[in-house]
């Protein structure tokens, strides 16, 4: 039961469960979007296969085009208490990126990467050992990050 890698919204409406073998690793996103929709100073993200979620409830669907037109961002949150819990991206077909925060087991995760950096406010300090971009991150070099 304690090894369950699961989560859901605040008020517990929306609930998923992650087929893990182990607790996912964690990235921060400083960049503005990201601290708009959490309304934080980042956003604390995992990625895994649209297979490996598995959700109950009732997800509220918002989409937004990006500005240039060219991907959809399709967020997934729970209507009554507003927490933002999951996103898809049509530029990332197959994938979900889950707020990392929205885990029963948030405290034991660690954080092994961080992009738009340039955006990180001050009194956040990076250990040097963890990888960090000043915006995004090249794929293979973000996913190597994202594996270890
Ligand atoms: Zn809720
Ligand atoms: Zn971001």
């Amino acid at each position: 039961m304690t090894d369950a890698i699961e989560g859901g919204c605040r008020c517990g409406q929306l609930r998923y469960r992650v087929r893990l073998g182990r607790l996912p690793n964690v990235y921060a996103c400083h960049c503005l979007d990201c601290q708009t929709w959490s309304g934080s100073a980042f956003s604390l993200q995992f990625i895994v296969p649209e297979e490996a979620l598995e959700v109950t409830g009732t997800p509220h669907l918002y989409e937004r085009v990006s500005d240039d037109g060219t991907r959809v961002s399709r967020q997934r949150g729970c209507a009554q208490c507003l927490t933002r819990v999951y996103n898809t991206n049509t530029r990332r077909p197959g994938l979900v990126v889950v707020r990392a925060g929205t885990l029963d087991r948030s405290d034991e995760l660690s954080i092994v990467a961080h992009i738009w950096t340039k955006r990180k406010l001050k009194g956040i300090d990076i250990p040097p050992a963890v990888p960090s971009w000043p915006e995004g991150a090249p794929p293979a070099e973000f996913a190597a990050a994202l594996m270890r």
